[in-house]
């Protein structure tokens, strides 16, 4: 959420007692490709929780609708507390009662690369724009940070770049399960114990058109 990145909020929120989730390390350096991951979180509103690798951390950002291929649809992206490298490899159940408590499953990942010289200023700027080469996800895309104020969460948009990735399908629909395990959500639920039948609402397609 700061322009330096660091941990401590991530882990004021969570007991590593009972949540499964990890606590974070500091990264290995000297890897050469950054993360992406999107995963879907079926918390007390499902959403999609996308990240970028940038500096040991996964800078974070939650996105009620999840990401759209289509270049003339901007998709709300809240930006939350950075998070660990590990978090990229999580899917499973956060216990009902935690924080974020539900099921998560890794609904997307890969590499991404910045079109930018200085990520760094472009994220200062409010402005990034990057390549995702993902299972779901490629090409060319934009964040843009909104001028919205009031709100503790520093609002962006994530919107897709005209490229050969570029379409009209509801990606989300089209491909529901995890990039990890090809399981759906209930699946992912069941297997941990968690709440099925929530989850399990969470795979249905949407009712209204977007
Ligand atoms: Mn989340």
């Amino acid at each position: 959420m700061s322009t330096k990145p660091a941990l401590s909020e991530y882990r004021r929120k969570r007991d590593f007692d009972v949540t499964p989730e990890p606590s974070g390390r500091p990264s290995q350096a000297g890897k050469k490709k950054l993360a992406y991951v999107i995963q879907k979180h079926d918390a007390s509103h499902l959403h999609y929780d996308f990240r970028l690798e940038w500096r040991g951390v996964l800078l974070s950002w939650a996105i009620p609708k999840g990401p759209s291929l289509d270049p003339s649809v901007k998709r709300l992206a809240a930006q939350v507390e950075d998070h660990p490298v590990e978090y990229g490899d999580f899917e499973g159940v956060i216990p009902e009662g935690e924080y974020g408590g539900g099921t998560v499953m890794l609904w997307d990942r890969g590499t991404w690369t910045p079109e930018v010289p200085d990520v760094d200023a472009a994220l200062a700027k409010g402005e990034l724009k990057f390549t995702l080469n993902g299972a779901k996800l490629r090409g060319s895309w934009v964040l843009v940070r909104t001028k919205l104020g009031g709100s503790a969460k520093p609002q962006w948009l994530l919107i897709k770049h005209r490229d050969q990735y570029a379409s009209t399908e509801d990606i989300e629909t089209l491909k529901p399960r995890s990039a990890a395990s090809k399981r759906l959500m209930a699946g992912i639920a069941r297997d941990a114990r968690g709440n099925v039948e929530k989850a399990a609402k969470a795979d249905a397609p949407p009712t209204s058109s977007r």
